[in-house]
């Protein structure tokens, strides 16, 4: 499969790892739009939100547990933002399943990501 998400995961194209463990992984986003801009992905290829059903949700679960896991050992004491893009109208871009994890500055909120 030609994902780019799983050659990142399969380490065929570098990137910053932030977390990784045995169902997800954490890395810094290429193109950042907050000061902090984290991806975290499941390991396994769910092509994005709306193929969440009770096979996987499980990985959405820990992702979110992973995000205030790196929250908390990374210190966003003001808080943070998990984000994901679910097609053409939220303008995802990359059809592997991901969450934005963004902090480090105060956020504004619009459909326009409010960043
Ligand atoms: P989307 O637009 O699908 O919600 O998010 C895709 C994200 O992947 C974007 O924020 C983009 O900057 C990031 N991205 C795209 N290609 C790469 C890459 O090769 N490496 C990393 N680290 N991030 C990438
Ligand atoms: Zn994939």
């Amino acid at each position: 499969m030609d994902c780019l998400f799983c050659k990142i995961i399969a380490g065929e194209i570098p990137s910053a790892k932030v977390y990784e463990d045995e169902m997800v992984y954490a890395f810094k986003d290429i193109s950042p739009i907050a000061p902090i801009h984290y991806l975290i992905i499941p390991k396994v290829h769910i092509s994005g939100a709306s193929a969440i059903d009770e096979s996987n949700s499980k990985y959405v679960a820990h992702i979110f547990e992973v995000a205030a896991k790196i929250a908390a050992d990374e210190g966003f004491a003001d808080g943070y933002r998990v984000i994901t893009n679910c097609g053409e109208d939220a303008g995802q871009s990359v059809h592997h399943l991901h969450f934005h994890v963004l902090a480090g500055k105060k956020m504004g909120w619009s459909a326009d990501s409010g960043v």
